[in-house]
């Protein structure tokens, strides 16, 4: 049996800003269902410490992050099969927010090197570091070049990029807090433009470098796509793979989600009709069964096709449509957004801001989800949002492309709508269509939900992918 250890910043139950807390808090307890052993390592931000009292001391550790010499606590605690490791340095992690601190080159790199600072210290033996994001991608190179001990050479690296996007990159003074020759700068293995890449380290220096679709994977290896990455990433040649994300369907489940007004299953979804209603009285729009009440949960970002919607909000909203979004991020959708509900009193409402609750209710309660990035590693939005009943509507890129079946009115098979390039037109284009079929084709409608729902989204075909993969090094 392989052990397998995820490090990451962040990770579920704990800690969330994003899709990869989700991949974080099941994809693990996924492989344990596979028989591995799997654990989880994250840093102790400020939240956690608050929420979890009770998480277990487990030892105290000196770190030297190159000129930093700083002690950390190492914690524990375990969820279901998964052992969960945290590192515990208060001028580092006892903030209010994840990252997007001047200080985050210098934050990371103490990460990195705690984790495996940390490693002979704990119950848990892994023999597969899996590293994710460029939070973490310093961890193969350091643990081949800098922990030159003989107990580091036999651990195995895959890595995962979520999202290719955000890359780590540093000043080159940055170096400081490495032990590592100036050699791996000067050869070109971290230098990226004029400083460092964290993220690039970890393409490198992984044995295995997986992402979160495989359209994904193919349209990295593209200039349009690859964030300038791509020639690095093409040189890993078949050490490079797609796997897709799925959910954890024991939480996210209509049947018994609690945060839901009323549960539904798949044979008998009329209670979220009653779930709309409430979500309609709540937010203060219209309460009525017969309008198109359309959804959004996202980092507002020009990623997530936010300005398309802007520029066609008056369009969508001149259809018999009504709608929500919850997200929070650039200051500009912020504030365009915040416009919405005096310009569409109760056709449309806002919500600024990161409410779970919020959103499980608006992925029961809405009937189309739309999502038309510009570029999507994998979602995890479309997939719960399909789990719910709610139709998604989203472009075809990543993935979204992998995941969401376009309707065919012929045949009937399909699990959403999608349109494939990166405009507006075409997004309303396609958005009327299903606006049509919403009205006017209610069996292929009640049809569409039905094989959302029933789509397998959960985590057995990946994690026995994963399983592979790890098994294969
Ligand atoms: P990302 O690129 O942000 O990781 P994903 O679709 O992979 O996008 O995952 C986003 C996750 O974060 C989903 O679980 C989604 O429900 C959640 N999420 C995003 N924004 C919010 C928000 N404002 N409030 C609550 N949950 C949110």
């Amino acid at each position: 049996m392989k052990n397998i250890l995820f490090v990451s910043g962040e990770g579920l139950p704990f800690i969330k800003s994003g899709g990869l807390a989700d991949v974080i808090g099941s994809l693990p307890e996924a492989l344990t269902k596979q028989g591995l052993g799997a654990a989880v390592v994250l840093p102790m931000y400020k939240k956690i410490i608050e929420k979890y009292p009770d998480l277990k001391e487990e030892c105290t550790i000196r770190v030297k992050s190159g000129i930093i010499d700083k002690q950390s606590v190492v914690y524990s605690g375990k969820v279901e099969n998964v052992d969960f490791y945290f590192i515990r340095q208060d001028d580092y992690f006892y903030r209010d927010g994840l990252y997007g601190y001047a200080d985050d080159g210098e934050r990371f790199a103490f990460f990195c090197h705690a984790v495996l600072d940390m490693l002979p210290h704990i119950k848990f033996k892994p023999d597969v570091i899996h590293t994710n994001d460029w939070h973490t991608g310093m961890v193969p190179i350091l643990c081949k070049q800098e922990y030159t001990d003989a107990s580091y050479k036999k651990y195995k690296h895959v890595y995962t990029i979520h999202n290719l996007l955000f890359q780590g990159n540093f000043p080159k003074e940055t170096m400081r807090c490495f032990n590592l020759s100036d050699h791996y700068y000067n050869n070109g293995d971290i230098k990226f433009d004029n400083g460092i890449s964290f993220m690039k380290a970890g393409i490198i220096y992984a044995d295995k470098v997986t992402t979160v679709s495989q359209t994904y994977a193919k349209e990295i290896l593209t200039s349009e796509y690859g964030e300038r990455m791509e020639k690095v990433l093409a040189e890993k040649g078949n050490n490079l793979v797609g796997i897709v994300n799925g959910i954890d369907v024991v939480n996210w489940n209509p049947a018994t989600d609690p945060a839901l007004y009323k549960n539904y299953t798949t044979t008998d979804i009329r209670n979220k009709k009653a779930c709309k209603r409430s979500l309609q009285y709540q937010l203060g729009l219209r309460v009525a069964d017969d309008v198109l009440l359309i959804g959004i949960v996202t980092r507002l970002t020009w990623q997530k096709g936010m300005h398309l919607i802007l520029d066609k909000l008056s369009n969508i909203m001149n259809q018999d449509v009504q709608l929500v979004i919850l997200g929070s991020g650039d200051n500009y959708i912020e504030n365009e957004l915040k416009k919405i509900e005096s310009t569409y009193p109760h056709r449309a409402v806002f919500y600024c801001g990161y409410n779970e609750e919020l959103s499980h209710r608006i992925y029961a309660g809405c009937d189309l989800f739309l999502m038309p990035s510009l570029f999507e590693p994998c979602g995890i939005s479309q997939l719960i949002s399909m789990r719910y009943g709610t139709i998604p509507l989203v472009r075809e890129t990543g993935g979204l492309k992998d995941t969401v079946k376009p309707f065919n009115e012929y045949d009937g098979t399909g699990t959403g709508f999608s349109f494939r390039y990166f405009k507006g037109d075409e997004m309303m284009h396609i958005l009327a269509y299903a606006i049509k079929v919403y009205y006017y084709n209610k069996p292929g409608w009640r049809k569409l939900i039905r094989q959302a729902m029933t789509l397998d989204v959960s985590w057995d075909n990946s994690a026995r992918e994963y399983k592979n993969l790890y098994e294969s090094m």
